[in-house]
């Protein structure tokens, strides 16, 4: 019997095309079951997991959606292993937007709820997927219902100066209707912040460092003295990078164009923006960054989009510098990109090099498949991959909140 096997912590991360399940012991963090269904929506949805260091993998048809994902994890995966369910002290929720009230971490109850489901225009890729995964725990399987934790990826930036996140639009639209930059993956910023410190051998309040979350979802933020002072992602998730689906910054006139002069729809449009920009839109073949891995300086609209992806990176990046108060310790990428396109990693730096980044090739192309280590040469100022672990970080969160109810 593993006597680690007590204070376990389900942790549910439904992002928007995949949803992530991991039990894990958040003390010594070991896991003992985790999983990921990808490609939901599409014509393709498996699930892969690990039980006990055994790999699994089932396709489970086409079209899927959140509701059937998460009742296909918990009928036919998780109801099953009743010796780990047993000893789960709790679950852990990522919610991607608090909206207006919620400031950090929480027990969630129906208050918690109606909170989350107010902040849905915030998120909307996103806050319904995370609402999806609290209410079929607490609705549907009793065993699930106790000690839901919501740990929200806003949290991270409510320390952020006003001068960063207020738009100049008239500032009644901030005091009345919250419009504002909340900012998004600051579960993902937060945790590979705390870990460059081992690198670093440096304190997390006298960390100053730039993260790069380079996933489906993309974002960059600064962090000043363990505090996040700016980040890319604005008042939803669409602002900022270029992303798998979502286009970030565009010029608001282009909306206008768009309705006026080509009478395409405000909902298509929008629907344009989160789903067929980005990526997939630039190259018109995929949104998938093996794709552009395997292509880039071969086909035309795969060249076409990296390029694209990094010159908004780097541009961001060097912005961030200005607002760092002289000092950048570190760079850091992750996210699935971020952790495993050492191409995305080597563009990227080679556009830095006026901040004295100078990539390790070899370094650089050793690192990826979750190993983390520097990609710079000995005389560079440095860069990192770290692989994020957001499951781990809502799991603590967790518990910090069970332990103190
Ligand atoms: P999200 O959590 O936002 O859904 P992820 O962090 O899982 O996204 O990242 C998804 C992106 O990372 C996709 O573009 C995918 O193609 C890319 N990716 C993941 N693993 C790899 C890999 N081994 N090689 C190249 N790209 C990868």
């Amino acid at each position: 019997m593993d006597n680690n096997l007590k204070n376990l912590i389900l942790v549910f991360n439904c992002g928007s095309s995949s949803v992530k399940f991991k039990i894990l012991n958040p003390d010594n963090e070991k896991t003992y079951l985790s999983g990921l269904i990808e490609r939901l929506f599409s014509s393709d949805t498996h699930i892969t997991w690990t039980y006990l260091e055994r790999k699994y993998k089932t396709q489970i048809g086409s079209n899927i959606d959140y509701t059937f994902a998460l009742n296909f994890i918990i009928e036919k995966i998780l109801l099953k292993k009743k010796n780990i369910l047993k000893n789960l002290v709790g679950i852990g929720h990522r919610v991607v937007h608090g909206g207006t009230k919620i400031k950090k971490s929480v027990l969630i109850d129906d208050k918690i709820i109606k909170y989350i489901k107010e902040a849905n225009c915030f998120a909307p890729l996103h806050n319904p997927a995370n609402l999806i995964g609290i209410t079929s725990c607490i609705e549907r399987y009793p065993i699930l219902s106790k000690k839901n934790v919501a740990v929200f990826d806003t949290s991270f930036y409510q320390n952020m100066p006003e001068h960063a996140f207020l738009y100049a639009i008239p500032y009644i639209f901030y005091k009345q209707y919250g419009i504002r930059r909340y900012g998004a993956h600051g579960i993902s910023h937060n945790y590979v912040a705390k870990k460059v410190c081992i690198f670093l051998k440096k304190s997390f309040d006298s960390l100053n460092v730039i993260t790069c979350h380079l996933g489906n979802g993309a974002s960059v933020s600064a962090i000043c003295n363990g505090v996040c002072i700016d980040t890319s992602m604005g008042f939803t998730p669409l602002e900022g990078l270029v992303m798998g689906t979502r286009s970030g910054d565009i010029d608001p006139s282009i909306i206008f164009f768009m309705h006026k002069k080509l009478n395409i729809k405000i909902d298509d449009i929008e629907n344009i923006l989160a789903r067929q920009s980005g990526l997939l839109g630039l190259s018109e073949v995929s949104s998938d960054f093996r794709y552009f891995e395997r292509n880039y300086d071969i086909d035309e609209s795969a060249t076409r989009s990296v390029n694209v992806f990094c010159h908004r990176l780097a541009k961001y990046i060097s912005s961030y510098t200005s607002v760092l108060k002289n000092r950048l310790d570190a760079l850091v990428f992750t996210g699935g990109i971020g952790e495993n396109v050492p191409l995305i990693r080597k563009l990227t730096l080679f556009k830095l090099s006026l901040l004295n980044f100078k990539v390790n090739v070899s370094l650089n192309d050793s690192l990826k498949l979750g190993k983390s280590g520097l990609i710079t040469e000995c005389d560079s100022r440095p860069a990192f991959v770290i692989p994020t672990n957001e499951e781990l970080f809502i799991a603590q969160e967790t518990m910090k909140i069970i332990k103190k109810t």
